[in-house]
């Protein structure tokens, strides 16, 4: 089968289907990365990322999973307590790795699918003085999406700075990093990028980087002053993974050639498609199914689906897999309750329409043995 037939199957929230020209530039031949073709290579990459984050600041480009950065981003905060909000898997393992950083950590709890009121993260921002507040962009395990200008300036007021988790969101949804004045906010390859896993890139403000000699702790492979000094000569502090950044820089190019404006829109499309095919598959079925996230706060790249009881997720997803297509089961806490679809990367609505038609019919024929 060519690539044509292929694309559009792969509906994973992460990784997500990688097109065939960005995986073809993996092959790259090897280059010395302190040297010119190297510096070149970086710098092409550099402004692609930029014009993705919205920034006039450095992309750092890390050889690790999107983890990584979020290590980074604690070990680099200033000392004092960091205030967790959590309201799913991820926004949870951002709480565990600052733990794991011994850090003092404050959680404020959601319920999963939601997301936090203000008014209770200002509560605790007002009683004592944190370092900083980490937050999930948009929640992989549950499809919710926190709005990052009202949290930024909210942490701000109170002198905290805000580490974004926007590991689904970035590429896929808007994320102004300048604008928005993000202290520091990190991504994965294997996301809404469409590349493929093993870089993470992020992106640290002129103050939280200004303060980053502070962290104590800081180690030395996610030393964010570190990936600093070596941008700036378009270089990485360690060996690179030279193939990723080929394939990145490529990757980059198509992006600036849709637009990210385009890009955003693309994914918004998606969304709404499937939660449309979420409310019919409710009424042509007459059972329960509904969108975990509350209207207005649903992430354009993800979206977990609650499931009637007596079904699970994972014997949708197999019954789906039967039909040529692949899709998320639920994640975490909604494991067995729900099952997602990633509809982010390069996907298009007409390749999302075939994946959930097979899907409804999967869901008939599981719904039928039951
Ligand atoms: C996938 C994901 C991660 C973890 O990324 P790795 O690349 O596996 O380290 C973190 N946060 C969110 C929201 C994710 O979706």
């Amino acid at each position: 089968m060519s690539e044509l037939d292929t694309f559009g199957t792969f509906f994973l929230p992460g990784p997500t289907e990688v097109r065939q020209e960005v995986l073809d530039a993996m092959r790259g031949p090897m280059l010395p990365h302190r040297g010119a073709a190297f510096e070149s290579l970086f710098a092409g990459l550099q402004s692609g990322l930029r014009g993705i984050f919205r920034t006039s600041r450095p992309v750092y480009v890390s050889s690790s999973s999107a983890t990584g950065l979020m290590e980074a981003a604690i070990r680099c905060s200033p000392p004092g307590p960091i205030l967790a909000m959590i309201n799913g898997a991820f926004s949870e393992r951002f709480a565990q790795i600052a733990r794991a950083c011994e850090r003092e950590v404050v959680e404020l709890t959601t319920p999963w699918g939601e997301i936090a009121d203000l008014s209770r993260v200002e509560m605790l921002l007002s009683s004592r003085a944190f370092s900083a507040v980490t937050v999930v962009h948009s929640e992989t395990s549950t499809g919710a999406l926190t709005s990052l200008p009202p949290l930024v300036t909210l942490a701000h007021q109170y002198g905290a700075a805000v580490l974004v988790d926007s590991v689904t969101g970035l590429a896929g949804s808007p994320v102004e990093t300048d604008a928005w004045d993000i202290d520091f906010v990190l991504t994965g390859s294997q996301k809404a990028l469409a590349m493929p896993p093993g870089l993470a890139f992020g992106v640290a403000s002129q103050s939280f980087l200004a303060n980053a000699p502070r962290g104590v702790s800081r180690g030395l492979y996610f030393d964010l002053v570190e990936f600093e000094q070596y941008v700036r000569k378009n270089q990485t502090p360690n060996t690179p993974a030279l193939s990723l950044l080929y394939a990145a820089a490529e990757q980059c190019a198509h992006i600036a050639a849709e637009t990210i404006e385009a890009r955003w829109a693309r994914h918004a499309a998606m969304a709404s498609t499937t939660h449309q095919w979420v409310t019919t598959l409710a009424a042509q079925t007459y059972q329960p199914f509904s969108v975990v996230a509350p209207a207005g706060a649903r992430s354009p790249t993800v979206t977990a689906i609650r499931i009637p009881d007596g079904l699970t997720g994972d014997a949708i997803v197999r019954a789906v897999a039967a039909r040529g297509f692949v899709i998320g089961s639920g994640y975490g806490q909604l494991k067995s309750r729900t099952f997602r679809i990633g509809h982010m990367g390069d996907h298009t609505v007409h390749g999302l329409r075939r994946c959930l038609d097979a899907t409804a019919d999967a869901i008939g024929e599981v719904l039928k043995a039951r």
